[in-house]
């Protein structure tokens, strides 16, 4: 297939990118650059002829419209977004203009083309989103794909509305969607501001390791490559204008994956005292979503998807990942608000 990813510098993206690459697709990569943006990221496959970078914005829709006529792809993956909570706590804006207005526009962009093709049944719009779009859990119960919104942060309402828009084209446009809400990933290329690579580079720098509140918060975590694997079974298999959650099967409390990440350099990188003494409890995230958990039934038993990796092995990977790629670290942690306590003006 010939794939517009949109976002494919970040987190997530580029892992879509990299696994699209080695699956034998095609790949526009549409990506502002903004702070999250790493071209490095996807360097192993910058120089494969089935790749091409895009340097433009989901809310252009000049430049959407020229890169639809240009490439004509046979799907859109559509990640680029705004991602970090406690930013969009500090500074909603931001979150509101691309979250919503960019996936809009995204959307509008997308439909025209699709129209100016025929409609062809095979296209596919593929919204990734979040699970945050479904609130906090108590201490039992899973999200499921027909769990009622409760969104509570800019970023999941941001996140929320984008859903919604996008099940809107489908039933008002016809245009043919695939949703999936995903957990926290974790694993190489994640950016230094997110939990596991603060946990790791403070570690690694003998500074305290912040856990928000008393770390009691529980998520259910994936590693990124497997969400990358799951993406592209969906979007390759999943049944048109549906939703699927995507979870990791790794619920576990943000205190215990401190714990997990310190053991674990202790293992790799031993010193004279044991990492875990570093961590340092600090006030709570404002409106701090107690746990969120997924019930992954329909992706496994649809599309026979389960996630490849432990927690234990996934973070196993990760910190060795970021081991052996100092110089790529070293180099956003200059970016604004990096190694900053964020999130705090409510
Ligand atoms: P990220 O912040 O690492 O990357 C986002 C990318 O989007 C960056 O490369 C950035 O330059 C690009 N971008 C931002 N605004 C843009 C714009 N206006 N136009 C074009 N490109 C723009 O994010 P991530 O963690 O890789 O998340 C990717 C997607 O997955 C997001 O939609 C996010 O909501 C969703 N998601 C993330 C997680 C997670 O744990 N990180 C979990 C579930 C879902």
């Amino acid at each position: 297939m010939k794939l517009l990813v949109t976002g494919g510098a970040g987190f997530i993206g580029s892992a879509v990118v990299r696994q699209a690459i080695r699956d034998g697709h095609s790949v526009i990569n549409l990506d502002a650059l903004t702070y999250a943006a790493c071209l490095d990221n996807v360097a192993s496959v910058a120089d494969d002829a089935r790749y091409t970078f895009v340097h433009a914005d989901i809310r252009d829709r000049a430049a959407l419209d020229e890169v639809f006529a240009t490439h004509a792809p046979d799907a859109v993956m559509h990640l680029a977004a705004e991602s970090h909570v406690d930013r969009s706590i500090d500074g909603p804006g931001a979150f509101i203009d691309t979250n919503v207005m960019g996936t809009y526009t995204l959307l509008e962009a997308a439909r025209t083309y699709w129209v100016s093709e025929g409609r062809p049944d095979r296209f596919r719009f593929h919204h990734i989103s979040t699970d945050e779009v479904f609130g906090s859990l108590g201490a039992t119960g899973q999200f499921t794909e027909t769990t009622p919104y409760d969104p509570r942060s800019p970023y999941s309402a941001s996140k929320a509305a984008s859903d919604h828009l996008v099940r809107a084209w489908a039933e008002t446009y016809g245009l043919p969607v695939v949703l999936t809400n995903c957990s926290n990933n974790y694993g190489p290329f994640h950016f230094p501001e997110k939990l596991v690579p603060v946990v790791i580079l403070n570690a690694l720098a003998s500074k305290p390791i912040p856990v928000y509140g008393s770390g009691e918060n529980v998520r259910d975590w994936l590693y990124v490559e497997d969400h990358a694997d799951a993406l592209l079974t969906v979007l390759q298999k999943g049944r048109v204008n549906r939703s699927y959650n995507i979870g990791g099967e790794n619920e576990v409390r943000n205190i215990d994956l401190v714990r997990m990440i310190c053991a674990i350099l202790d293992e790799k990188r031993p010193k004279s005292a044991p990492y875990a003494d570093q961590i340092t409890f600090v006030s709570d995230r404002p409106g701090h979503d107690l746990r969120y958990a997924i019930d992954p039934t329909r992706i496994a038993s649809e599309l026979g998807w389960r996630p490849s990796v432990t927690l234990q092995k996934g973070l196993e990977k990760t910190v060795q990942w970021y081991l052996d790629n100092e110089p790529w670290w070293r180099a956003l942690q200059d970016r604004a608000g990096v190694g900053e306590r964020l999130g705090t003006k409510s």
